[in-house]
């Protein structure tokens, strides 16, 4: 397996234009599973986690190296609360938020928040840059439009971004746990409302009825609040497997998405 170490992006785009089959490496923690348990041998691996473009973090932008670490202690309230939540301290040291996109699994803890915030990701190839909508970058489970001469640059998230947001998950245990169901809210001070769930769909869900609904209360009443709840449990499309049932999931989904809301309420 031959290793590259590039210095900067510019290096590391000549090296993906020279070898689209070579595989990126960031944190490692999703890729030397497969390579350790799962018998992926790639040929070329171009490691990125050092590329001082990719670590950058300014303002609404978010370098892809950029490591689940350093947004647990960053600004963002609900992407904090988010990346808090990603398997154990030496995990979230060495894990990226573009291994997170990368992964595209339905599981990925960072990607409701980039779905509620209606994040957009930023991909780069030697020919030029293309900026996708959330929802068009991931296309299905552990799926996403990235073309293989691109690497993705970060994450660029709109320049209004309410203050009043917040993000849980459900598992088995407190802590190094893939969710059974992840949820976001994000509240603005108008009312707007935006929820989106993980591990209950082959991608991040935007629960889109419950958000108009809950969008035009200004103060939710009681009767609301479970309406809420229950246009959530009613658009999630959990499957059942060893984690959980799908019917756990869904009920799973419209509690923890009333409390979320519950706490950006002012
Ligand atoms: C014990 C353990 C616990 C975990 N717990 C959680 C958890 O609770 N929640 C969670 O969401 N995840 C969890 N994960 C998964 C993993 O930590 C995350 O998905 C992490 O964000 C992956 O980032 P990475 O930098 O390590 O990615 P890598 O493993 O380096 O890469 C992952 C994939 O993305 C591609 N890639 C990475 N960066 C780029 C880039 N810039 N451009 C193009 N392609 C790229 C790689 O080629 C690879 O296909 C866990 C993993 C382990 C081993």
């Amino acid at each position: 397996m031959e290793t590259l170490l590039p210095r900067d992006l510019d290096e590391a785009l000549a090296a993906i234009a020279a070898d689209p089959e070579a595989t990126v490496l960031a944190g490692g923690t999703d890729l030397m599973v497969q390579v350790n348990l799962q018998g992926l041998r790639p040929a070329r691996v171009i490691a990125i986690r050092r590329i001082p473009e990719l670590r950058e973090w300014v303002g609404r932008f978010i370098g892809a190296a950029v490591t689940h670490r350093r947004l647990e202690i960053g600004p963002i309230k609900a992407l904090a609360e988010a990346a808090r939540t990603v398997g154990s301290p030496q995990i979230r040291s060495a894990g990226t938020i573009g291994g997170n996109l990368g992964t595209s699994s339905p599981a990925g803890d960072t990607l409701p928040f980039l779905a509620a915030a209606d994040a957009e990701i930023v991909l780069r190839s030697r020919t030029g840059e293309r900026v996708l909508p959330w929802d068009q970058f991931i296309t299905g489970p552990k799926r996403n439009a990235r073309r293989p001469d691109e690497l993705i640059v970060g994450v660029r998230l709109p320049e209004h971004l309410p203050a009043r947001q917040a993000f849980a998950k459900v598992g088995v245990r407190n802590a190094m746990v893939i969710a059974i169901t992840s949820c976001c809210v994000i509240r603005d001070e108008d009312g707007t409302t935006r929820v989106a769930l993980g591990s209950v769909g082959p991608t991040p869900i935007r629960a889109r009825q419950a958000e108009e609904m809950i969008s035009a209360e200004t103060r939710p009443s009681e009767a609301a609040r479970a309406e809420f709840a229950r246009l959530v449990a009613a658009e999630v499309r959990p499957i059942t497997d060893h984690r959980s049932t799908a019917e756990y999931r869904r009920h799973a989904s419209g509690v923890i998405a009333r409390r979320l809301l519950e706490r950006v309420l002012p």
